[in-house]
């Protein structure tokens, strides 16, 4: 009974699935079905049996988890910044949302990579509510990405939806394909950023900037 009903709601996303950019465009989604299938032949290339009866509904689970690690292929980045608060009493300086938590999976190895993003700007004569900084980060890292590339992404989109006179995006991140496959390196993280307009032309804007962020390093697990 359960399965018919899964069933029926993927069937409603899949028509409402919409290409967000040339990257997320103009795959057909297949159906449950065919992605719990799939997952019983990775189980069986793992080597063991997936019609024993502990893995006998790991497919459907591993179908629905997919629903949460990617459902940012279902939203939109730039939704998140679309209201703006204009009374801000001339409030110009950096505006700093930091340690913003996130789960992505790399898309070379589909395993995760888990960190922090701290994002800033500094506004033009309007704000946005600060928990929409964190949404334009969850839409991003709910996909297969790489880390540069997500960097960039929350980055522009502020910069390109808000307009701010600038923005900074540092990301910190494990890599569990660093730690649990290929060269078994724990404990390493990847540091990336970009600095878009103030940030990068004036320096004391940027020394202020990454003072704030304060690299303290930390487990991200
Ligand atoms: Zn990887």
């Amino acid at each position: 009974m359960s399965d018919v009903k899964n069933l029926s709601v993927v069937d409603s996303n899949r028509h409402k699935h919409k290409p967000l950019d040339n990257e997320t465009a103009a795959v057909e989604k297949p159906s449950k079905e065919e992605a719990e299938s799939a997952v019983r032949t990775l189980i069986a290339w793992a080597g063991d049996d997936p019609s024993r009866e502990g893995l006998l509904e790991t497919p459907d689970r591993v179908a629905r988890a997919y629903g949460e690690f990617f459902k940012g292929y279902e939203l939109d980045p730039s939704d998140y910044l679309a209201k703006t608060f204009e009374e801000t009493y001339g409030y110009d300086e950096i505006v700093l949302l930091k340690d913003i938590r996130f789960e992505s999976h790399c898309e070379h190895h589909m395993v995760p990579f888990i960190g922090k993003a701290h994002v800033a700007y500094l506004p033009n004569r309007r704000v946005v509510g600060i928990s929409k900084l964190a949404r334009v980060v969850d839409a991003f890292s709910k996909r297969l990405q790489i880390q540069e590339k997500m960097t960039a992404q929350i980055a522009n989109t502020i910069d390109e939806v808000l307009e701010p006179r600038g923005v900074a995006v540092v990301v910190e991140a494990a890599h569990q394909c660093m730690t649990m496959r290929g060269v078994h390196k724990p404990g390493v993280s990847l540091v990336t950023s970009r600095l878009l307009g103030a940030f990068r032309d004036d320096p004391s804007t940027r020394r202020e900037f990454l003072s704030m962020v304060d690299h303290s390093g930390g487990s991200y697990s």
